[in-house]
């Protein structure tokens, strides 16, 4: 703990005690530069961090959330389940980071398919499909055309892709004209 005399940022505590209330940890520290003492207080962090929706309300952030999500994304997928805690540490890290301790759920969204999408391609498209909300199957596309433009081409293309995904009818086919066709890195319409 920097010291509020010097700066310096070697300390010892010489005091640990309790508040009355038990809610948090009153240390006295002394200073090993200037031996000044000094006085923290430990508590539980009680404010919540929240994602913003696209309409603006807010919702509490929650890692069963985000895990529930892409372990629905990833059923019957080769994908470890450490390999998802990594991502649900990533999206909590990243929303933790933010001083105004919010992002939004594009934000979130956006960093959890990037990550989804070195892991297993159906399941990136499966998450997309219900994490984006589309109403129909041209705003899919576009929404997955801009993804695609915006970072670098999907470079495999599972030809049993469309049918593991498990998606309806209509956008079966917009899936596996997606995937067929980003292999050659054009856009589709
Ligand atoms: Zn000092």
């Amino acid at each position: 703990m920097k010291c509020p005399f010097c700066g310096a940022q070697d300390d010892k505590v010489v005091d640990s005690r309790e508040s009355k209330e038990a809610d948090a940890i009153r240390r006295r520290r002394e200073c090993l530069e200037c031996e000044k003492r000094f006085t923290t207080y430990e508590r539980i962090d009680e404010i919540p961090y929240m994602v913003v929706k696209k309409d603006g309300r807010r919702e509490k952030f929650e890692r069963h959330k985000v895990l529930n999500g892409l372990l629905h994304a990833c059923e019957k997928r080769p994908v470890a389940s450490s390999k998802l805690e990594q991502i649900v540490n990533d999206a909590e890290t990243f929303v933790t980071e933010s001083a105004e301790r919010e992002r939004t759920t594009s934000e979130v969204g956006e960093l959890i398919m990037h990550r989804l999408r070195k892991l297993d391609k159906v399941a990136y498209v499966r998450f997309a499909s219900v994490y984006l909300d589309f109403k129909d199957v041209s705003e899919f596309m576009t929404e997955l055309n801009d993804l695609l433009k915006s970072k670098e081409p999907v470079k495999e293309a599972p030809k049993d892709a469309a049918k593991e995904a498990g998606a309806k009818d209509a956008s079966k086919e917009a899936i596996k004209t997606m995937l067929g066709g980003s292999s050659k890195g054009k856009s589709i319409h």
